[in-house]
């Protein structure tokens, strides 16, 4: 699948569409989703032009795949969820039903999340 420089997370990326920032830097941005299914739900999207999880770690460079990583440990830091814990999703793909073609993981906290598949 070819990026749809049109996607949503493309959009709030180059600043045509709002969105809560929670972390930002060279690499990576992360802010609130619009429909949180948790306490704490945030997006965590890389700032370069993969469609999903596939596409990032097959093609993203060194630099930006160790950069996403580190940016989801200091998001954990920054929210004190580090010790009670979070769940990181990434749906990518038709199965598993991805909405927005730009990679993102979703991480969510803030109470007991239950089973993995509800
Ligand atoms: P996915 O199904 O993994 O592609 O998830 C897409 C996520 O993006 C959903 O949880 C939506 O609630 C979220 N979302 C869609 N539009 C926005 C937006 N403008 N700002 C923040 N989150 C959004």
């Amino acid at each position: 699948m070819s990026y749809d420089q049109n996607n949503i997370f493309s959009k709030i990326l180059k600043g045509e569409i709002p969105s809560t920032p929670i972390f930002e830097n060279e690499y990576v941005l992360a802010f609130n989703d619009i429909e949180p299914k948790a306490p704490n739900h945030i997006i965590i999207i890389p700032k370069g032009s993969y469609t999903d999880s596939f596409d990032f770690y097959k093609n993203g460079n060194d630099l930006e795949i160790i950069e996403f990583e580190r940016a989801i440990a200091k998001i954990a830091e920054d929210l004190n969820i580090d010790k009670t814990g979070y769940r990181l999703i990434s749906n990518c793909g038709r199965d598993s039903g991805q909405e927005v073609p730009h990679y993102h993981v979703h991480m969510l906290a803030g109470k007991k999340l239950g089973p993995i598949l509800g």
